[in-house]
């Protein structure tokens, strides 16, 4: 038999293995915030992988955003380490899932097994895809006990909330130094056939128009910090938007509508501040002293973060130049710059071969909207030979009666496995 036959064969063999440890993964509700079971979550693997012969550390991140007592900020990472001299293949997959929301028809941490698919909030994004890297990792091991190199699982904390008391936090230690970790693959779910090579930067920044407060009968004698807003949103349409619809990225971004430069206005709040659902009263009359606005400004790597920060002024100081008593604030929130793994770098190129071995075809190349951990192993670790790549439909993460089908758990295992003997047998 040939080794490819062998390792897709340890995967099958696995299979009530791994829909169970899917199942077991999506019953711990790791809720993030607050951050439950993050300890609960990362002791279950730890004795898992432990078994399968893996060293295994657990890691709290103390200190970091949102670590406390109460909700501490725990991660794992487990090495299984073969004969020296080879590279070291990491799986990082987070461990935390977002709220459930409304909608659900099935118990969102019941796990349940139902058409070949397994139901649950993170079911999606993304505790099949490190299921599924176990589960390579395991049959690899069997397959190929004596490789070069070493194996490496983690699962961190915090993706959903930035990654900072999760993958920027080891990354920050050393953990995913290129001396460490040559190779990382993140099985978030981007379908079983495609390759995710980076994402857009991003830039959160908080817009707030000056006014001065006065009786609302009278509203000359103030100045209205909601008219100036309105000024600065005109502006917007009729100038910015224009100028971001005409920046195209070579990124292949999915989907087609971010192949491009996008703004988002998350919130605008001005005047009084909404009451109070049991309040029955009517509001006061005053002229708004200020306005706010968060926008969420979406990059492409050909763009520059300070040229992309000028855009916005520059739009600001025309609206000015119009309107006399114009004052205004910007205040950054968050940033990320954008990256993006060539297609010729090892892992890509590994990963591509194993997805055609396994699916007879050609796998697609893309690139994500968003941001997830990649962020941090490219500009803190310096790795930059990192992929985004796992089971699961992108679309259902996040959404209510969210699920991950078991045979698309199976195909990427393999794919994994593949990836795990080409590198290192
Ligand atoms: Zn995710």
């Amino acid at each position: 038999m040939s080794l490819d036959a062998r390792l897709s064969a340890e995967v099958d063999a696995r299979r009530d293995s791994l829909i169970r440890l899917t199942q077991e993964l999506v019953r711990i509700p790791t809720l993030n915030p607050p951050g439950r079971c993050y300890l609960e979550i990362c002791e279950f693997l730890a004795e898992r992988l432990a078994k399968s012969g893996f060293r295994v550390e657990l890691i709290r991140a103390e200190g970091a955003p949102a670590d406390s007592a109460k909700h501490p900020r725990w991660n794992l990472v487990a090495r299984h380490e073969g004969a020296g001299g080879g590279d070291c293949v990491h799986f990082n997959g987070h461990h935390d899932v977002v709220e459930v929301g409304h909608g659900w028809t099935v118990d969102p941490f019941g796990g349940e097994l139902k058409g070949g698919r397994i139901y649950g909030r993170g079911a999606c994004d993304m505790k099949g895809g490190l299921a599924a890297s176990v589960i390579a990792a395991e049959a690899f091991l069997t397959a190929c006990p004596s490789f070069r190199g070493a194996v490496e699982i983690s699962a961190t904390a915090d993706e959903e909330s930035g990654g900072f008391g999760g993958v920027a936090w080891l990354a920050e230690r050393g953990w995913f130094s290129p001396e460490r970790v040559q190779h990382v693959i993140i099985p978030e779910p981007l379908n079983k056939d495609r390759i995710c090579l980076g994402h857009r930067g991003v830039w959160w920044a908080e817009i707030e128009t000056k006014g001065r407060i006065a009786h609302g009968s009278m509203p000359f004698l103030g100045d209205s910090a909601i008219r100036h807003m309105g000024a600065v949103l005109a502006e917007m349409e009729a100038t910015l938007y224009p100028l971001l619809a005409g920046k195209r990225t070579a990124m292949p971004v999915v989907p087609e509508g971010a192949k491009q430069s996008t703004l988002n206005i998350n919130a605008i709040h001005g005047g009084e501040a909404e009451q109070e659902a049991d309040y029955t009263g009517l509001p006061a009359p005053c002229v708004a002293d200020r306005c706010r606005i968060v926008i969420d400004r979406r990059f492409l790597i050909e763009e520059d973060l300070a040229e992309v920060k000028r855009e916005v002024t520059a739009m600001l100081e025309r609206v000015k130049a119009r309107r006399p008593s114009f004052e205004y604030e910007v205040r950054d929130l968050f940033e990320v710059q954008p990256t993006m793994t060539t297609e010729d770098a090892p892992i890509v190129r590994t990963t591509a071969a194993a997805i055609e071995r396994v699916l007879a075809r050609r796998p697609d190349f893309v690139v994500s909207p968003g941001t997830y951990d990649q962020k941090h192993i490219d500009r803190i670790g310096k790795l930059s030979n990192c992929i985004a790549y796992g089971p699961g439909i992108l679309d259902l993460a996040h959404q209510p009666d969210e699920w991950v089908g078991v045979d698309d758990m199976a195909d990427s295992a393999k794919v994994m496995a593949l990836v795990l003997a080409d590198l290192l047998a």
